[in-house]
């Protein structure tokens, strides 16, 4: 990250789960693998729901993001395209197209 990061923590749900299962089978064994947690990668945000990468080994120029909100309303497996733009260091950014908050980049 290239700064603050919201890190609000999550956890797989059972609605993560079953969308992996249908959906995106060849990326569960390696989402269980990371384990249960979640920790969101946007700016930090007042409103909406939380997001993390779950899977960057899908089609090229997508991945995988779990979404997250209050009391599991907004939990979902999207496949979203790459964020096209730089992020303050100049490297690319780490999240997906039409993110909410600045660019950022893992670190
Ligand atoms: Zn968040
Ligand atoms: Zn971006």
């Amino acid at each position: 990250m290239s700064g603050r990061a919201c890190g609000a923590y999550g956890a797989l749900s059972a609605a993560h789960l079953d969308a992996l299962a249908t959906r995106h089978r060849a990326a569960l064994r390696t989402v269980l693998g990371d384990g249960p947690v979640l920790r969101c990668s946007l700016e930090p945000h007042a409103d909406g729901p939380h997001m993390e990468l779950l899977h960057d080994g899908g089609a090229a120029g997508t991945a995988l993001w779990a979404r997250w909100g209050a009391a599991g309303a907004d939990d979902a497996v999207l496949a979203a395209a790459d964020c096209p733009a730089a992020a303050p260091d100049g490297g690319p950014c780490a999240l997906y197209l039409g993110h909410p908050g600045g660019h950022s980049r893992w670190a």
